[in-house]
């Protein structure tokens, strides 16, 4: 995998799973790691209540690397209780929030049907918690983008949202982006027609990057460290240079956040 690191270049990784043990049991290795690529700002997603606590950790340790998001993730949303929505409930007040994610629902992944309405019933909370605290979101919408389109809207959120790894259908595709919603663009556009559909229809003012690692790219647990990689390549599918990508992209995250 050819990474070429131009001298200024500046990348954002919007999307990361850095509260794994993977990441967070070497953290100060794999911080080196994306620091010697030019990678300044990373989007710490949440999966549950524990990477949620770990996140705020390692936001509170290293202010301007992490953005710290919470969120209960669509695959284990059938195992959220009351105990944990009250945590939510408390946690989102802390200063160091900046994001609500990854929150939304799966119907590809996750196969049993029964499963989506308690899917549904956590998506909405943290969305009105992202309306009542005013916070941008990362959406998961695998198999479900057209259950989350109509779900959104249903609300008002003030703040930004951002659909992750998109490859659903083009028309919704398209009324997302409408609604004026982000896009992060995972390396795995390169083998994804739906996914590649981003590049082609989303205005490149709303373009975000992300690897989701711990999910695996080539064989490897993706990491920050693609950043350069991935901005190469959208760089040749959007013909521009690769630092006007990274320009871009950087631009885009702190639109994002603002
Ligand atoms: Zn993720």
């Amino acid at each position: 995998m050819s990474i070429r690191v131009e001298f200024g270049m500046e990348f954002i990784d919007c999307h990361c799973h850095i509260a794994e043990n993977y990441f967070y049991k070497k953290m100060e290795f794999f911080i080196s790691e994306w620091e010697k690529v030019g990678v300044k700002r990373i989007g710490a997603m949440a999966t549950n209540l524990k990477s949620t606590k770990r996140n705020l950790e390692l936001a509170s340790k290293y202010p301007n690397l992490f953005v710290a998001s919470i969120g209960r993730h669509p695959w284990g949303a059938h195992k959220f209780n009351t105990e944990e929505r009250d945590s939510f409930e408390k946690i989102v007040s802390d200063s160091r929030v900046e994001i609500i994610g990854e929150i939304g629902l799966d119907h590809y992944f996750i196969k049993e049907k029964e499963k989506y309405p308690q899917q549904k019933i956590v998506l909405e909370f943290f969305l009105k918690l992202a309306q009542k605290h005013s916070k941008p979101v990362m959406l998961h919408m695998t198999g479900a983008e057209k259950e989350i389109l109509d779900i959104l809207t249903t609300f008002q959120l003030e703040r930004n949202i951002c659909c992750h790894w998109y490859s659903g259908p083009i028309d919704v595709l398209r009324e997302l982006s409408d609604l004026g919603c982000y896009f992060s663009i995972n390396p795995a556009f390169l083998r994804s027609k739906n996914h590649r559909n981003v590049l082609k229809f989303v205005a490149k003012e709303k373009l975000l990057t992300e690897s989701d690692g711990t999910v695996k790219f080539q064989g490897e647990p993706g990491s920050p460290s693609l950043m350069p990689y991935l901005c190469e390549r959208i760089a040749e599918e959007l013909k521009i240079t690769t630092e006007d990508v990274s320009h871009l992209i950087f631009s885009n995250f702190q639109a994002y956040l603002k």
